[in-house]
């Protein structure tokens, strides 16, 4: 149980060696791999139908425009339309003409700006050709029929049955279940939840149990609205008394150890993409915001929705809001980048941190990955807000729908404006162009163009047998091309650690964070082992083994052979993270197997924490 005490960082029990020095991190990997992420192997179809992505060179990256140079596509003459697999000179995307993107009064600007930006052109409502648009992008989900009827060359920026993630009830069901299923340990990183009102019951025998064994030391609780988002309608309270619902809510462990920056708390917002649950594909993005409350954390005042509620839309209208805070400084936001290269500055193992919360996200996409309906041609953008103790332990407290897109702040500017460019990138990797064309030569009875056969000419080119090289070609840029990439990544957590374990000393409490105190012992940058890296190696082997095997028949739905590529931007693929998972997430998913490699992966990063979690337990 925590001591009801706020954590200071770095804090740790006395003589706990908490801290394992791990060697790498995904994008350390997916940087020696040199894989530039510009193009992709997804190849989807919708309604039966096949569709093959062009190359990545069919995507180009325009220059900036100036957003007042807004195009409105051309209407096509419509009095002679043929069906759209037969009119491919109209095609938006199709060679020549420019991407058309739709939206709605809820779609963010900020998307809209970086698709004209990107040279996309916006779809004109009531127009005649109804089909004329590439992407979709809309801050509600889209009904079935949307996804039943989406044609090969468009998508839509939400997958069907993603609720059960998103909302807080299903969530907290989910990942039940999936610990009832596959054992111990799999939900250790959601607080302890219980939906009301069915689990009042629950609640009340929990909540009297620890009441009369924790010697007197209650925890403390938090209620929210399942539904409801910003903070809006949750209470934290101590004495049961003080619960009340009218709803579905959650009732939830409140963390009382949250990591503190000076005595602010604050929790990590966590961008996710996943482009396809079957077979499952997620991508981290290694960009992000901490965000503060404004108020110094007081477990003496529950009520202080602005000490203990880290959201921006609460703590944007504190009093506080504007006040230079003692570390945290203006306002309530970081980038995640700050945020991991402080706690580097206090010699903390940001990326053991980043480690578990990739588990983190990887075990909760999973947990819903089996029961969301089969479509093709969407994707999601999730919002993951983790909240991370004085143990350095992650905390899921909830994942988001359409993350706001929002910019209140620079942070948010440079945020989101290259999220929403990387995850274009991400999903345009290999671009729609030339679809309509290859979907008319996989009607005529040819089969459909593989990754493999796409990238056969490349990957056998002579000289491209390592690894690293086949990957690099395999996504259509050169090796001259890495050096660029690297200059555009900023990695988030930055790996410039000793890799020996260590302790953390609990006497630094009283050194605060405020203090601008350097930290005592300098990170060592020797000693590193690519941990992460070993593991994609196997990964990429496959992807050379994939060469020369042709793909599945255009009339497959979704083609579950190719191979995802690793990184667009700051996104980096997090699963399929070896040859076992991506086995196991083809022709089905095998979320036992999915587990049991998890866990291993889990032993060999970071042993001697998984050992005392284990015994916390
Ligand atoms: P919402 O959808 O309303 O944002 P969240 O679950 O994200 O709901 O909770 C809002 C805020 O409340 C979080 O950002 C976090 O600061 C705090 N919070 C939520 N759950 C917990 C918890 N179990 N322990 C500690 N703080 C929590």
């Amino acid at each position: 149980m925590h001591t009801p005490s706020p954590g200071l960082l770095p804090v740790s029990e006395p003589g706990q060696q908490r801290f394992l020095r791990v060697n790498t991190r995904i994008c350390n990997s997916v940087h020696s791999s040199g894989h530039s992420g510009t193009s992709t192997d997804r190849d989807r179809s919708a309604a039966g139908v096949a569709c093959v992505h062009a190359p990545s060179d069919t995507i180009l990256e325009l220059p900036p425009q100036p957003v007042s140079c807004v195009r409105t596509r051309r209407q096509p003459d419509m009095t002679k339309r043929t069906p759209y697999f037969m009119a491919e000179d109209r095609a938006p995307g199709s060679a020549g003409k420019p991407l058309v993107f739709r939206v709605d009064n809820s779609t963010p600007e900020v998307v809209q700006s970086v698709l004209l930006e990107r040279g996309w052109d916006k779809f004109e409502q009531g127009g005649q050709d109804v089909e004329g648009w590439n992407l979709y992008w809309r801050t509600s989900s889209f009904r079935m029929a949307e996804h039943a009827n989406i044609k090969p060359w468009q998508h839509l920026n939400h997958h069907p049955g993603t609720t059960r993630l998103t909302r807080k009830d299903h969530l907290a069901k989910h990942l039940r279940h999936m610990k009832k299923t596959y054992g111990a340990a799999v939900d250790e990183f959601i607080p302890l939840t219980f939906v009301m009102p069915n689990d009042y019951s629950k609640f009340v025998a929990e909540y009297f149990r620890e009441k009369h064994g924790a010697g007197g030391a209650r925890s403390c609780w938090i209620c929210k609205p399942a539904e409801r988002s910003r903070g809006r309608g949750i209470l934290v309270f101590r004495d049961i008394k003080d619960l009340v619902f009218d709803d579905t809510y959650v009732v939830q462990k409140y963390i009382c150890n949250p990591l503190l920056v000076g005595r602010y708390k604050c929790d990590l917002r966590i961008y996710v993409c996943v482009t396809g649950f079957q077979p499952l594909t997620i991508y981290i993005y290694q960009e992000g915001f901490a965000r503060f409350a404004t108020e110094k954390f007081d477990l003496g005042n529950l009520r202080n929705s602005h000490a203990h509620l880290t959201n921006s839309s609460i703590n944007k209208c504190g009093a506080s809001y504007e006040k230079v805070k003692e570390v945290v400084g203006h306002g309530c936001k970081w980038t995640l980048s700050r945020f991991f290269s402080y706690l580097r500055s206090w010699d903390v193992d940001d990326l053991l941190l980043w480690q578990k919360i990739n588990h983190v996200v990887i075990l909760t996409v999973l947990a819903i990955a089996p029961s969301v309906p089969v479509a093709a041609n969407c994707f999601e953008l999730f919002g993951f807000d983790i909240l991370v103790d004085d143990n350095l332990k992650p905390w899921l407290l909830e994942v988001n729908f359409s993350p706001a897109l929002s910019i209140d702040c620079s942070a948010d500017a440079s945020v989101k404006r290259k999220l929403i460019h990387d995850t274009i990138e991400l999903i345009y990797l290999r671009g729609p162009r030339n679809e309509r064309a290859e979907w008319r030569e996989g009607a005529k009875g040819r089969r459909s163009v593989s990754l493999a056969k796409l990238h056969a000419g490349r990957l056998n080119k002579p000289g491209s047998t390592r690894s690293s090289e086949a990957l690099l070609q395999r996504t259509g840029r050169t090796l001259e091309d890495e050096s660029a990439v690297k200059k555009d990544l900023k990695i988030c957590p930055e790996n410039k650690h000793a890799s020996q374990p260590r302790e953390m000393v609990s006497g630094r409490k009283d050194l605060l964070l405020s203090t601008k105190e350097p930290p005592r012992t300098k990170p060592k940058l020797t000693g590193r082992h690519s941990t992460y890296h070993k593991t994609l190696l196997p990964f990429m082997s496959l992807i050379q083994s994939c060469v020369g095997k042709t793909s599945v028949s255009p009339c497959v739905p979704l083609d579950s052979s190719k191979v995802p590529g690793l990184q667009a931007g700051n996104f980096v693929l997090i699963f399929p993270f070896n040859e076992a998972t991506y086995g196991a997430s083809r022709n089905g998913l095998n979320v036992r197997r999915i587990i049991q490699e998890l866990r291993k992966l889990m032993n060999k990063q970071h042993p001697h924490v998984v050992d005392m979690e284990a015994k916390r337990r």
